[in-house]
């Protein structure tokens, strides 16, 4: 056999003109591939054994389609690929229950290809199902054409034999296949998923998903009687860092704060990019003095660890807070206002610290803004 088309059996490798999103569909092609070729080489012995010499001299033909099919899977022609396997298929078995008969079971090979349409992505699921069902009416009319055919040759006693193994063989890429699109559905709808509730920056939350997320946690919230904290951060004099150091640094920045806020506060809370340098810390069953205490570590933190210009070493990057305990009285609309609000006044004050906000008569109160000198970002 030639070493190119031995090259073509591969397929945990992926070639260059099979892009990324098709990796999963060449390599479930691949498998079908190569076990058809395996499964038609080793039939050739046994057929000459049984005395069924056509059967053989159509299998022989039937390893270089194969191997073509492989071939033109790895040149990224997918689609044809599998229209070249199921049309080896279908002759095969409509050939197989003429002249050998249905007892030997080789029919059952058209279930498996009915069920590889799936990997042919580009039809429509209307027709893939269309196409599905003439392959099983075909399966179907072999009974009606060939039932009558009786098995003329050596070892009939191996019928009920061959008969098993060919329904169990048949099995193996309908299962492997089914399985494999299954796992490559959970994994796209993951990604998928992600894709609508991360930022693609950060990795955090993005503000649709917390939008959703506050709802719910607010109705536990309102049900349970638990208190519910929120913290709104932005990331003082951010502009400058994008001025004077570029976009790219100030991406950096924003990774970097993301990250420690991410990895500094607990898995039931919600971490989110509420948009530009703005961040939102949803902080389920958590009293506004004990989300005060966690803020400022991590707000000291921040000042202390994340540097504007990291090659320089200079200037670290301030965070400015909002602080607020969500009040069922006032919905969360208000309570998010008042978030901003007390953001704004840690931004009045001199930024770099953290302020309260607190409900009284609907009012906006800011308790104890800490004394603190207006920052200004030194990125130079
Ligand atoms: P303040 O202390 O009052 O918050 O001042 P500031 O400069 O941080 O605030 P301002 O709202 O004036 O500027 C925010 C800047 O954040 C402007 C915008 O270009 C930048 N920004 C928003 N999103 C991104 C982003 O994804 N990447 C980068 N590099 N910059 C961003
Ligand atoms: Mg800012
Ligand atoms: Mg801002």
């Amino acid at each position: 056999m030639p070493a190119g088309f031995l090259q073509q059996l591969k397929f945990h490798t992926r070639p260059d003109c099979v892009d990324e999103s098709n990796f999963k569909r060449f390599y479930v092609l691949s498998l079908v591939g190569v076990f058809g070729l395996i499964v038609h080489i080793l039939l050739i012995p046994g057929f000459l054994v049984i005395g069924a010499t056509h059967m053989a001299i159509i299998n022989l033909i039937s390893v270089p389609i194969w191997l073509i099919g492989l071939l033109l899977n790895r040149r990224g022609k997918h689609t044809l690929a599998v229209y070249l396997f199921t049309f080896e298929v279908i002759c095969h078995s409509v050939f197989s229950a003429a002249t050998l008969g249905l007892d030997s079971g080789f029919q059952f090979y058209l279930w498996s290809i009915s069920a590889l349409i799936i990997l042919h992505t580009k039809l429509k699921p209307f027709s893939s199902f269309i196409y599905s069902c003439i392959i099983t009416f075909l399966f179907a009319s072999l009974y009606v054409w060939f039932g009558q055919i009786e098995y003329t040759y050596a070892y009939p006693n191996l019928l009920p034999l061959i008969h098993f193994l060919n329904i169990t063989i048949a099995n193996l890429p309908l299962a492997a296949g089914l399985s494999m699109t299954l796992q490559l559905t959970v994994k796209q709808e993951l990604k998928l998923r992600k894709l609508a509730n991360n930022d693609s920056l950060t990795n955090l939350y993005n503000r649709r998903y917390t939008q959703n997320a506050l709802k719910q946690q607010t109705a536990l919230a309102n049900r349970e009687h638990s208190p519910l904290s929120i913290a709104l951060g932005d990331i003082d004099f951010f502009k400058k860092v994008n001025d004077q150091l570029g976009h790219d640094q100030g991406d950096l920045v924003l990774i970097g704060v993301a990250k420690l806020l991410k990895g500094s506060m607990r898995s039931s809370d919600i971490v989110c990019r509420w948009g530009g340098e703005e961040f939102l810390i949803v902080m389920p069953s958590t009293q506004i003095d004990s989300a005060f205490e966690k803020i400022e570590k991590v707000r000291k933190q921040i000042n202390q660890t994340i540097l504007v210009n990291q090659t320089t070493n200079k200037a670290s990057v301030s965070m400015s807070f909002g602080l607020v305990e969500y009040d069922c009285e006032l919905g969360l609309e208000s309570t998010l206002k008042l978030a901003d609000n007390a953001l704004y006044q840690s931004k009045a004050s001199g930024r770099n610290q953290t302020t309260i906000a607190k409900v009284s008569n609907n009012q906006y109160q800011a308790l104890e803004p800490r004394p603190n000198l207006p920052m200004h970002a030194d990125t130079n």
